[in-house]
């Protein structure tokens, strides 16, 4: 059934007050779209196949893992844990959650949509289209890819979400991150099709920073997802796109570009580099087209780097330089990026294709390790997000947010390397078990808060309205 609500009763709560400043339309929202998420319990992981992608604790093969009120308190054989629930950990493998680390999941509304001509493609179809959506269709899409982050084995995602048009359309977004219970960053970006001479709305976004930790976020931050210097035919004239970072560095917050995704934009690394747009804070996307003077300046300046095989290899960007970042000591994350083009949200794909690329590209067998691409999707991954210090890896003292993948599958038998298994043989579908600061959100194969018809519905539903204001068929 369909209502239509205030924001402010939209939002509900403290958080409201504050996201709704400023708040005077009325946005349809479903009125049956708010779930209850499960309490932080205790309970103790038995006998499973642990790998704590931590370099001390290492892999434990009949291991517990003891959780409490979102916690991990005690990571070993043998545990004594009291009063816990047991939670049967045989034929698992237990691992950290997967870190996504750049996803714009508002246009998983748009699924697969890029289409097979030039004025079908991904971009126009993204700017044609999201130009169209509305704060509940933003809600939608990014409620739907949350609910498949989850089903598949994520516990972190970095929602760069690119199409801020007003301050009603971040609340959105980020209400369906709340709902979901997912850890992230919320990166708040430039409007599909915004002026290259417009800078987005910074006054809303400090106002969104000052109010965040009195809103109640608690597994949520906030960034900017930053246009950069933009190039033909859309140049950002460096007074916009220098007020723009000056802004989010002052702050505080992390910034995050796209950068160097094609042949024609080779030197847009150097030029942030000359400009003084690298640093610790800063996240460059993609970075294919990159020189080694390049990756030495992003080494020095302590720039990560996200890659996202999947649609860099479907929009033909190019190879990601793998081998060439790691080894000069740059922290690498992976990232789905974009369900339009990749058209799922598949970790377990992600690090077969950064790996079989990598060991392809450089005609070596054994170029990339398993358990290094592992890193990458969990504790390499968190660091790259700032936050390896609560999650990445399974020890006493982080937060838990961790998975289970079963091995009694069909495609996971026979229990052979577990590390060479989650990346070639591993599928969403195996993933048992999901917790995510201590909650367990997927349980036994089935999502423990959301109800899947009733989510894909919905998003069928603001997908069919988005086409017909639109006329896109
Ligand atoms: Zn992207």
């Amino acid at each position: 059934m369909k209502t239509t609500m205030s924001r402010r009763s939209f939002l509900g709560g403290a958080a409201a007050m504050s996201l709704a400043a400023g708040a005077g339309e009325a946005i349809a929202v479903e009125s049956r779209g708010t779930f209850n998420l499960p309490n932080r319990g205790e309970f103790v992981i038995r006998s499973a196949y642990v790998m704590t992608m931590d370099p001390t604790l290492r892999d434990i093969p009949r291991g517990d893992v003891h959780v409490k009120n979102g916690a991990i308190v005690a990571v070993g054989a043998g545990l004594k844990a009291g009063g816990a629930e047991a939670i049967d950990g045989r034929d698992m493998i237990v691992l950290p959650g997967f870190v996504d680390t750049h996803w714009h999941m508002w246009n998983t509304l748009l699924r697969s949509m890029a289409g097979d001509k030039r004025e079908l493609g991904y971009f126009p179809t993204v700017a044609t289209l999201g130009k169209l959506f509305t704060p509940g269709d933003m809600y939608q899409g990014t409620r739907l890819a949350a609910v498949e982050a989850i089903y598949s084995g994520f516990t972190f995602v970095h929602d760069w979400c690119h199409n801020v048009r007003r301050p009603d359309f971040a609340a959105a977004n980020l209400k369906a991150l709340r709902e979901s219970g997912l850890r992230g960053r919320f990166s708040y970006g430039t409007p599909q099709a915004h002026p290259p001479t417009e800078t987005i709305d910074l006054a809303d976004l400090e106002r969104l920073r000052r109010d965040w930790k009195s809103s109640g976020e608690d597994l949520l931050d906030l960034g900017l997802a930053w246009r950069g210097m933009g190039a033909a035919p859309a140049v950002i004239p460096p007074e916009v796109y220098r007020k723009e970072f000056d802004a989010a560095r002052a702050a505080g917050l992390p910034i995050s570009v796209h950068v160097a995704n094609l042949r024609s934009r080779a030197g847009a690394v150097d030029a942030l580099a000359k400009a003084n747009l690298l640093g610790k804070d800063v996240q460059l996307i993609h970075a294919i087209w990159i020189t080694p003077e390049e990756i030495q300046a992003i080494a020095a300046a302590g720039s990560c780097v996200s890659l996202s095989p999947y649609t860099e290899l479907r929009i033909g960007f190019g190879f990601p330089q793998t081998g060439e970042l790691l080894a000069a000591g740059v922290t690498l994350g992976l990232s789905v990026d974009t369900t339009v083009l990749s058209g799922n949200a598949d970790m377990f794909a992600i690090m077969k294709a950064i790996q079989n690329v990598e060991n392809s590209r450089t005609e070596n067998e054994f170029k990339l390790p398993a358990r290094r691409v592992l890193e990458l999707a969990t504790i390499e991954g968190a660091r790259s997000m700032g936050v390896d210090d609560r999650v990445g890896s399974l020890k006493p003292g982080k937060r838990a947010d961790l998975i289970m993948v079963s091995t009694r599958d069909v495609n996971m038998g026979v229990f052979t390397d577990p590390a060479h298994m989650l990346v070639e043989a591993a599928q969403p579908s195996n993933v048992d078990t999901v917790v995510v600061d201590g909650r367990i959100l997927k349980r036994r194969g089935k999502l423990m808060a959301y109800d899947t018809r009733q989510v894909v519905g919905q998003a069928s539903a603001a997908l069919a309205g988005v086409r017909k204001r639109g006329n896109w068929w």
